[in-house]
């Protein structure tokens, strides 16, 4: 530092100038080639898809590449790096492998990753209008083009969040606000994070209506309504419908037209929980599925799902502008420089986080790199995938068809195999790297599941893996 970075303020000579260094000490070009590695690394792991696509090691094993002493002294980064790639991301599940075909993937894309890496490296901030202006224009308008691509009705807004649990939370969280305290209608086939969400929020059991799907695993809007009828005359207050648009374990559709019919005709709010399906809507079979999903009062869509992102993204949807900053504004003292009442959204105002990382630069920048056309003719793939899946499997007679392929799903059985051997056919493909996949229950009954949403994925792919499944 030269004598002229340096300035006298009363009795202190402080540092004005500053090292080229980044906060603790990395040297610029130490800074660049480490950052090239990773670069490196990445692009490799894209490309490495003969790797497994699930693996793990024993605890004590990661423990002893992982642990230690708390480290005193630095070390080599590259070092510390190269750990990391080779024990701590080689030992999970590759969910973005195009033969990882079990819960739900995430096959993230190399723009998306792009769009992580810009907004951590310049720590950005999507919090207040004054202190994240630029953010939050990139928010308001990925969640905007995102509502369009899906035919969300004008005006929709929105808030990006860590995945579809908190989504839904958030909306519920913000129905009950407006609407007030009363019953939530949901099916079995409901995801546990809704029933998790509504417990956290502090619903009363009997507030809670668990209601049984029909034969394909939806919810009916009779049902419901039969079970808001019998609430009443209990003196109940109905309140909140929650609808799946692709449920997780067979993609089932509830009746969604009937259900927000239902929902505007008995005044109760309608949830959609589009974390898994919602994506479909971008192309024209599956907005023909989804088809009402659009007249949802809140939408939950999972974009490190079936929309190629990286994790942590869920996006809330709301129709009716306004609600989010109803239920979640706060205006302390502390905040009054960045939060004036601007016409300008504050998106801490907009869910429970308030300094929160911009997701939506992944999400602007994959949705404008790769463009609309080729996002639906990769949706478009992934649902004609589980089709395939499907006519192989009703090819053997081995096999029989437990759901058909619906959304990128197919669940199937082998006639005669226990709960125990579908879970052990499962666990040696996965042990075997070449694949991994699902086996769950329906209706108590174990059955294998595929799903099929990486746009990467072949016939070959899912021709081989179901013959690793039946050889054992
Ligand atoms: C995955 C999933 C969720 C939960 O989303 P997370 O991003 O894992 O929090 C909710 N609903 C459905 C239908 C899902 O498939």
């Amino acid at each position: 530092v030269s004598a002229d970075d340096r300035t006298v303020i009363g009795n202190e000579r402080i540092v004005s100038g500053h090292e080229r260094t980044d906060t603790l000490g990395l040297g610029t070009e130490e800074m660049r080639e480490l950052g090239y590695w990773v670069v490196d690394r990445v692009v490799e792991h894209f490309e490495s898809i003969d790797g497994p696509a699930i693996r793990a090691s024993s605890a004590a094993e990661l423990r002893e590449a992982l642990g230690g002493p708390v480290p005193d002294a630095p070390c080599d980064p590259l070092e510390a790096m190269q750990t990391l790639v080779d024990v701590a991301l080689a030992n999970m599940q590759h969910g973005d492998h195009p033969r990882s075909f079990a819960r739900v993937p995430g096959p993230s894309s190399y723009a998306g990753v792009l769009g992580e890496w810009l907004g951590t490296g310049f720590n950005a901030i999507a919090s207040s209008w004054a202190g994240a202006s630029g953010p939050a224009t990139v928010e308001l308008v990925a969640i905007d083009w995102l509502a369009q691509l899906l035919g969300l009705p004008d005006g929709t807004e929105g808030v990006l969040l860590s995945g579809g649990s908190m989504s839904s939370m958030t909306a519920l969280a913000a129905a009950r606000h407006i609407v007030g305290p009363g019953v939530a209608y949901l099916s079995d086939q409901t995801h546990a994070s809704i029933g998790r969400a509504l417990v956290a929020l502090g619903f009363p059991a009997e507030n809670v209506r668990v209601l049984p799907s029909d034969e394909r695993f939806a919810l009916r809007a009779a049902t419901v309504r039969e079970a808001i009828d019998d609430d009443r005359g209990r003196g109940r207050d109905p309140r909140f419908i929650v609808a799946t648009a692709g449920t997780t374990n067979t993609g089932a559709v509830d009746e969604l037209e009937g259900l927000a019919d239902l929902a505007a005709a008995q005044g109760l709010w309608l949830h959609v929980d589009g974390a898994y399906g919602a994506p479909a809507a971008l192309c024209p079979s599956g907005r023909e599925t989804l088809k009402g999903m659009q007249r949802a009062d809140s939408l939950t869509l999972d974009p490190h799902k079936w929309l190629f992102s990286p994790y942590d993204i869920g996006c809330l949807f709301i129709r009716e502008p306004g609600t989010l900053v109803r239920a979640f504004s706060m205006r302390p003292e502390y905040l009054a420089d960045v939060r004036a009442d601007t016409p300008e959204v504050h998106f801490g105002d907009r869910s429970l986080e308030l300094t929160r990382r911009s997701r939506a630069l992944k999400l602007w920048l994959m949705l404008k790199v790769y463009g609309a056309q080729r996002l639906r003719d990769a949706i478009e793939r992934c649902i004609a995938n589980a089709e395939r899946a499907q006519v192989l499997l009703e090819a053997d007679s081995g096999w029989e068809i437990v759901t058909p392929a619906q959304l990128g799903i197919v669940t199937f059985t082998r006639p005669g195999w226990s709960a125990e051997e579908h879970a052990a056919r499962v666990a040696a493909v996965s042990a075997s790297g070449y694949a991994t996949l699902t086996s769950t229950f329906l209706r108590g009954h174990p059955v294998l599941r595929l799903c099929t949403i990486n746009p990467r994925t072949t016939e070959h792919d899912i021709a081989t893996t179901l013959a690793l499944l039946a050889a054992g």
